[in-house]
């Protein structure tokens, strides 16, 4: 019945690895008994009655949104109700257990049912009776395989994370996290075309820090540098819809782009952003237009046709800016 008792076998897990779950689906109470008897030292061994009740136990790991914790299922083919092939392809086809091996039981009678079951993703089978050390060696290398695949999942995982962080970087600029140049012209491009199908304005409002070479000379580049974040989250907090962009232009320059927007809205957005950075009042005692740090904002906003391309955008926005520098700064124009 049972294999020699004495034989020993190696522990299959490091004591810094979690124990592992199994899953033992049996309708039989005393194959149910003996199988989780000898595996009692390698895991920790739950049992369902059959195919309904083990992918119930499964469905409620899921439902509990923990996702699903067994590292391998022990399943018996011949049990009442959908019977172990059925329960097998159920299994496979839940989510988060596709990766889950399952170890089917059949007696020597049941051959021919085994070809059924690796079609429907059976990892391996052991024959009833079982003998104890083949069903730990068996179970062993079942749960090595699914630790290493966890593991690899894990690293693509983390490498997905890395990344989205180098991805982050190459579109930001590091001091403010404001999006960069590079990016801004993609971005600008795409919504110029979904525009352009939507039939819908883009607008620009360039900002530009009045007096900031004074402001430098005045408190040194560290201190500028500082001023730049400030301004910078200033103006984060105006973009208010997914789609809108604040992007460091370059230098004292900042740009917002606003998809979707007609003059008179980014007039509005515009005319709060100016308001929001002369209250943020940081003191600038060389600037000429205030005692505290102002920006100048050109805006511009154009109904996105072939009578125009997205530089058409940037030069009203540069020159409404220019304007709202000539006109005494600390202040917006526009250009429609
Ligand atoms: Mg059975």
């Amino acid at each position: 019945m049972i294999g020699d008792n004495k034989t020993e076998v190696m522990p299959m897990q490091s004591v810094s690895e979690p124990y592992p779950n199994l899953l033992l689906i049996d309708d039989d109470p005393d194959s149910r008994m003996l199988l989780a008897h000898l595996l009692k030292d390698e895991c920790r061994v739950r049992e369902a009655v059959d195919g309904e009740a083990g992918l119930a136990l499964i469905q409620a790991q899921i439902d509990e949104g923990d996702g699903c914790n067994i590292d391998l299922v022990l399943m018996d083919l011949v049990m009442p109700g959908i019977g172990g092939i059925e329960a097998l392809r159920q299994l496979k086809a839940l989510p988060l257990c596709s990766d889950i091996p399952v170890i089917v039981l059949s007696s020597e009678q049941h051959e021919e049912a085994l070809i059924e079951a690796f079609a429907a993703g059976a990892h391996d089978y052991i024959t009833k009776p079982v003998r104890k050390v083949n069903l730990q060696a068996r179970v062993g290398a079942a749960i090595r395989l699914k630790r290493e695949m966890d593991l690899r999942l894990q690293r693509e995982q983390e490498l997905a994370e890395a990344n989205g962080k180098l991805k982050f970087l190459a579109q930001h600029d590091s001091l403010t996290g404001c999006a960069n140049r590079r990016y801004f012209e993609d971005r600008l491009s795409q919504e110029w075309l979904r525009m352009a199908r939507e039939g819908k304005s883009l607008a620009l409002v360039m900002v530009d820090i009045d007096d900031f070479k004074a402001y430098n000379d005045h408190f040194g580049h560290q201190e500028g540098d500082i001023c730049l974040y400030f301004i910078a989250k200033v103006i984060q907090s105006i973009t208010r819809r997914p789609a809108d962009l604040a992007v460091r232009w370059g230098g004292e320059e900042f740009m917002l782009l606003l998809p979707d927007t007609d003059i008179r809205a980014a007039c509005i957005v515009a005319d709060q952003l100016l308001v929001a950075i002369r209250k943020r009042a940081l003191p600038h005692p060389k600037a000429r237009a205030a005692p505290i740090v102002t920006v100048s904002l050109g805006v511009a906003s154009i109904v996105v046709g072939d009578n125009f391309v997205p530089d058409n955008l940037v030069a009203a926005a540069d020159h409404a800016l220019y304007q709202a520098k000539d006109g005494g700064r600390n202040r917006l124009y526009f250009n429609a």
